[in-house]
């Protein structure tokens, strides 16, 4: 969601001529865009900004920005806290930020805008900003905010209620980023299955249907799904809609019910099963991930033995894994019973363990198979191709599934480049991603689709 709102921010201040800078140290802007979904991100933040101040000292007319939820959670905070700080612009602010970089250039003043009242006007990320590399994967912002109160989670006093966005404001950026280079796009919200619910728009798998017909169009992903709200609808979209990737990020956060209760999550460890049960008797090829939060107040050894319990039950193709972290005003930093720190890390380090091994498998179960693979730009190891071409010794991308693959082409396989459909056969395992080489004759744009899966 940050990259995006990076994304915004940048094509909001192109129209006046700002450029994305190669390095801070000749930027006229820096704009420092934040998280505070947990202690450890929000402490980033101001080490960060705390390293911009000597460059503020050394070049006063540079202007310093900070944005985000940090922003939005602290306010003017920041500006006693960071002297060299001179917009702080909040969650709901970002098309208000151009306007606000005008007037401290000419006016030498501080703003802060954390109003999270005012209507948000979507600018959209299509047009990128001048500098920007073109990208053939985008995000697009179809809601935002979120109402469900998690009793961890310090999003829906950062980002405000929930709002979505027309589907028709939707629609349109989404074919003009097809149409400057795109092919894959992820719809983006706190909780996209209540998508339009409030204003009474059409429903996120109606959405998605308008989105499949899009010419040009190869991919369509979403994050992140409200367990709960996970509708019979939405899961027939992944055997009828071509063009939905067969991967769901679902976030759990805890295998123990009397946690869930707790966490305010609004399901149980047997609903959770259940939509995983039926999201696999509906596409068998489906890669589910998520998220787990490690150390919740009154965890127990015996609610964290249901977590891991879970995890070999439903065997993730990923997990984001956390401890827990008390974020200001989310009604967990009240409970009692807190984990000691030290319980918190033995906890998620025997969680990561177990689900290291279950990556592994599910990437080793894939050796040999042939995926479908969307060329997003050039591999780590590009630069040292043969020296008679200028082609990139290896490229980066993704299967259906959401895997990264390194690839490599042999000799004859057909151009490939950012935005290609690539045959990949997959030849190595590795932790968090897989290898690859281009399948002969197959390499070229045009590969069909489905006949590829990556359900191990
Ligand atoms: N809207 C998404 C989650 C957004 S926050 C959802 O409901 O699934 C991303 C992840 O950060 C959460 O899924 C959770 O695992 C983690 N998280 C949020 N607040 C946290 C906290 N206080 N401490 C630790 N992890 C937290
Ligand atoms: Fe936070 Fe829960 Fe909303 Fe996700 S659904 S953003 S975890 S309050």
């Amino acid at each position: 969601m940050n990259v995006a709102d990076s994304e915004q921010m940048a094509a909001t201040l192109a129209p006046m001529g700002l450029r994305i800078s190669p390095a801070l140290e000749s930027a006229d802007l820096i704009i420092v865009n934040t998280c505070s979904v947990r202690a450890k991100a929000e402490q980033k933040a101001f080490s960060v900004l705390g390293q911009l101040a000597d460059l503020k000292r050394r070049r006063p007319d540079l202007i310093v920005g900070v944005a985000g939820c940090v922003a939005q959670q602290e306010g003017a905070r920041i500006l006693q806290r960071a002297p060299h700080v001179d917009i702080v612009i909040g969650t709901r602010a970002i098309q208000r930020l151009s306007e606000h970089v005008r007037r401290v250039a000419e006016e030498r003043c501080r703003i802060v805008d954390v109003d999270l009242n005012i209507p948000f006007a979507e600018n959209g990320t299509a047009a990128s900003a001048e500098g920007a590399p073109e990208k053939v994967c985008r995000f697009v912002t179809i809601m935002r905010g979120c109402d469900n109160f998690c009793a961890y989670c310090v999003v829906p006093y950062v980002r405000g209620r929930e709002v979505s966005r027309p589907p028709e404001e939707i629609l349109r950026e989404i074919r003009e980023a097809v149409s400057s280079g795109a092919r894959e796009v992820t719809l983006l919200g706190q909780n996209v299955n209540s998508y339009g619910q409030k204003e009474g728009l059409c429903t996120f798998p109606e959405l998605l249907a308008c989105v499949n017909t899009i010419p040009g169009l190869n991919r369509i992903r979403f994050t992140t799904s409200h367990p709960k709200d996970l509708t019979a609808d939405l899961l027939k979209c992944f055997a009828r809609l071509d063009k939905l990737c067969p991967h769901i990020h679902l976030p759990v956060q805890s295998g123990s019910n009397r946690i869930l209760r707790r966490m305010n999550r609004a399901y149980t460890r047997e609903h959770y099963l259940d939509k995983v049960s039926e999201l696999r008797d509906t596409c068998p090829e489906i890669a589910i991930t998520s998220d787990m939060i490690v150390g919740f107040p009154g965890e127990t050894e015996a609610d964290f033995e249901l977590t891991l319990d879970l995890i070999r039950k439903v065997r993730f193709d990923g997990l984001f894994a956390f401890m827990y972290s008390d974020r200001p005003n989310a009604p967990a930093c009240q409970f009692a019973e807190k984990v000691p720190d030290d319980v918190s890390r033995e906890r998620l380090h025997a969680l990561l363990a177990l689900q290291d091994g279950v990556t592994f498998a599910r990437n080793s179960a894939l050796v040999g198979s042939l995926l479908e693979v969307l060329v997003e730009g050039a591999g780590k190891r590009s630069g040292f191709g043969s020296p008679a071409t200028t082609e990139p010794a290896q490229w980066t991308g993704r299967t259906p599934g959401n895997k990264i693959v390194h690839l490599h082409a042999e000799p004859g396989a057909g151009r490939i480049g950012p935005g290609s459909l690539a045959r990949v056969r997959i030849e190595r395992a590795m932790a968090h991603s897989l290898r690859g080489v281009v399948d002969d004759g197959a390499g070229a744009d045009g590969t069909e689709k489905g006949g590829a899966h990556d359900a191990a």
